[in-house]
């Protein structure tokens, strides 16, 4: 997507999900995990913005905040510039319509016993769009573009592959014509040659519906394919967003090396040298003070330590928080 043409869609703002700890060793009273901890980035229309980092990082916890199947601790969700975290759920419903989520596992959100068909209609009914006659064509109509036949509207979900219901998924999320998408982890279950055909798809789904798109994956290799921007996040922080191409031939964070390091190069010949960082990830119970990644960094100074590092600007539509660019 041009720069220039670049107009934000989604602006999240400090945002911070903590919860607290209860029932625990009496240590841990009084403490809170931090899941997202002051967490910030833009989406732009018609962009989408890879989320990439280790199982634990935050980023669904991140992508369920903004669309409150989670009630943030705090910060703001600007969608077309307006806080939609300070809406009344009567308010926020109606904004519902237009940012929908499509989950790993579309099966878990079916109910077995109703048919494919009048799943993806619940959207519609629920936010009353058409009548029963239009809404049935609407249904037809997405299951078209899905790349599933009309016939399948009639079927249950146990009839169905596993590429087949990431596509009822898209048609659930898309049915009802939203200008954003927050994809959690659409592809990680299933194979490669049907994680390709899924990822064309949405591609083409983007294009066709403009969409904005929030791509939340661990997959460094699929969010490379899919993504405009991508941000890296570490322990509930974000460490460092770029475009695409920049990240991935000149990150500059540690953690982005080390997690860049571990993915295959496509040319014959050519290898990496592998990162391999030391220790586990810290609990989010009692994270690491100063930089939340200096117990793994190899760079790892005395600042780091004390010192939480403040997110700067490298370049144009680069940043990273990290004290080696202060
Ligand atoms: Fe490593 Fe320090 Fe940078 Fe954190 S701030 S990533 S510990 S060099």
């Amino acid at each position: 997507m041009p720069y220039q043409q670049a107009e934000p869609i989604l602006e999240v703002q400090g945002l911070k999900k903590y919860y607290s700890v209860k029932g625990m060793r009496r240590e841990f009273k009084n403490q809170q995990v931090k899941a997202v901890d002051d967490v910030s980035f833009t989406l732009n229309k018609g962009e989408t913005l890879g989320l990439v980092g280790e199982s634990g990082c935050g980023k669904s916890t991140t992508g369920r905040a903004i669309l409150r199947l989670i009630e943030p601790s705090a910060g703001k969700v600007l969608y077309n510039h307006e806080d939609i975290l300070k809406k009344p759920a009567r308010e926020f419903r109606k904004i519902q319509k237009d940012m929908q989520m499509v989950f790993q596992d579309p099966f878990s959100s079916l109910n077995p016993r109703i048919r494919i068909g009048e799943s993806i209609k619940e959207s519609l009914t629920i936010h009353s769009i058409g009548n029963r006659n239009e809404r049935e064509e609407m249904v037809m109509d997405i299951l078209g573009k899905v790349g599933l036949r009309p016939d399948h509207y009639f079927r249950f979900p146990h009839e169905f592959s596993g590429g087949q219901r990431q596509r009822i998924g898209l048609a659930r999320a898309l049915v009802a014509n939203p200008s954003i998408l927050i994809l959690d982890e659409p592809v990680s279950g299933l194979d490669v040659s049907i994680q390709s055909q899924i990822l064309n798809l949405l591609q083409d789904l983007q294009d066709e519906f403009k969409l904005s798109s929030l791509f939340i994956s661990h997959d460094m290799s699929v969010v490379r394919h899919i993504s405009d921007r991508v941000g890296v996040m570490y322990l509930g922080k974000l460490m460092e967003e770029a475009d695409t191409d920049t990240l991935f031939s000149n990150p500059v964070h540690p953690y982005t090396k080390s997690l860049l390091s571990a993915v295959p190069i496509a040319k014959v010949g050519r290898k990496r040298e592998r990162i391999v960082l030391k220790g586990e990830i810290p609990s989010p119970l009692n994270p690491p003070s100063g930089c939340i990644f200096h117990t793994r960094c190899p760079y790892a100074m005395d600042v780091c330590k004390q010192v939480v590092p403040e997110k700067i600007q490298i370049q144009d539509r680069h940043t990273v928080a990290c004290h080696l660019y202060n």
